[in-house]
């Protein structure tokens, strides 16, 4: 039976939401999966990992010590540990750290990378990938020794499965080849990560500064969301870059998405459409994100988000 190795992603020592749709999708292939975790403690993620149906997790340690991060050791550890379980299939996510060592690992194995996939079919050897914000998919046929894919963070829906997972530990001593890593800075990130909340509240260029976004992250917290933007809002440095939804930002799939004073230009659009309500509060009934919303609310933004966020606050007090 084929082998595909699943590159897990923590943050904050837990697994990332969107694991789980990697998992789902390589589960679908009919091969035996392999979880790589990397100097995580794999012992910890058993449970959750084996309820998506991961039959294998790979305790991947590179050295006696932990490593700091180091994308070329660790692109090496992992294709050790492909090699000695004989994994000929990868897949990741397309996310920092995906983009960081998948393409390294296809390189060293010479491998087809495919980045950005929404769908696989090993049988067939095909995967698809969207372009042009999601206007087209292409379909791309694959021929070689090992695959390596990068799934697009929230493409496919994540489904449960049962089964019993076994941990073993994997040690390995890596080269880095010359690359050291001096510094790592973490940029500090109000709130929760956009790819992984259920709910999202964005703005636009309707929030006019960086101070206005306040009233977006008060309105957030009671309710457990995660503050976005637009681009335009990001590029007029109101707002980080890391905050940014759409075709150059991040792909999203919270349950509810609320668009204050964004436009609903098809490139913010690729990164949220998939959200299960998408809410505008827009001035303008003519915006384009009209045609795209399950409710809009033709309203100042600025009177109605403390509206919201005072009934917010009275729901959260009542629990
Ligand atoms: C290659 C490429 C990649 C891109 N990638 C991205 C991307 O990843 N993400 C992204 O978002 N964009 C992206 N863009 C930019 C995109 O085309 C739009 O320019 C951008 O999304 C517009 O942002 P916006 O909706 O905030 O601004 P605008 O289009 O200017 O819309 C602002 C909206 O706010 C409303 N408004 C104003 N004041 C208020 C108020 N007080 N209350 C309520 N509503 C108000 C207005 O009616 C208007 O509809 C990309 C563009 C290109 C060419």
């Amino acid at each position: 039976m084929k082998k595909i190795g699943i590159l897990v992603e923590l943050k904050n020592d837990r697994i990332k939401k969107t694991n789980y749709g990697v998992i789902t999708l390589a589960r679908k292939q009919g091969c035996e999966l392999y979880a790589l975790v990397l100097n995580g403690n794999a012992a910890a993620y058993k449970k959750q990992l084996q309820q998506y149906g991961i039959e294998k997790i790979i305790d991947i340690t590179a050295e006696a010590e932990p490593i700091e991060w180091n994308p070329v050791k660790w692109a090496k550890a992992i294709i050790a540990a492909m090699e000695h379980f004989g994994i000929t299939t990868l897949c990741g996510l397309t996310s920092a750290q995906g983009k960081d060592l998948l393409p390294r690992i296809a390189a060293y194995l010479d491998a087809p990378l495919v980045m950005d996939c929404t769908d696989l079919n090993l049988n067939e050897r095909t995967v698809k990938k969207s372009q042009f914000s999601g206007k087209t998919i292409a379909t791309i046929k694959i021929a070689g020794q090992h695959y390596i894919f990068g799934i697009r963070p929230n493409a496919i829906e994540a489904k449960t499965a049962t089964g019993e997972a076994e941990v073993i530990p994997f040690q390995t001593h890596v080269e880095s080849d010359g690359l050291a890593v001096k510094e790592i800075k973490q940029q500090a990130l109000k709130g929760i990560d956009l790819t992984e909340a259920d709910i999202i509240i964005s703005g636009g260029r309707g929030m006019e500064n960086s101070d206005n976004f306040d009233i977006l992250f008060e309105c957030a917290e009671p309710i457990g969301a995660a503050v976005g933007a637009s681009r335009a809002a990001v590029d007029a440095g109101w707002v980080s870059h890391s905050m940014q939804v759409g075709q150059t930002g991040k792909t999203v799939n919270p349950k509810v998405y609320i668009a204050c004073g964004i436009s609903g230009s098809v490139q913010h659009f690729a990164g949220m459409k998939t959200a299960g309500i998408i809410i505008a509060v827009n001035t303008d009934p003519q915006a384009a994100i009209v045609q795209k919303c399950d409710y809009f609310v033709v309203a100042d933004l600025f009177e109605i988000i403390p509206v919201l966020n005072r009934k917010l606050l009275e729901v959260a007090e009542k629990k």
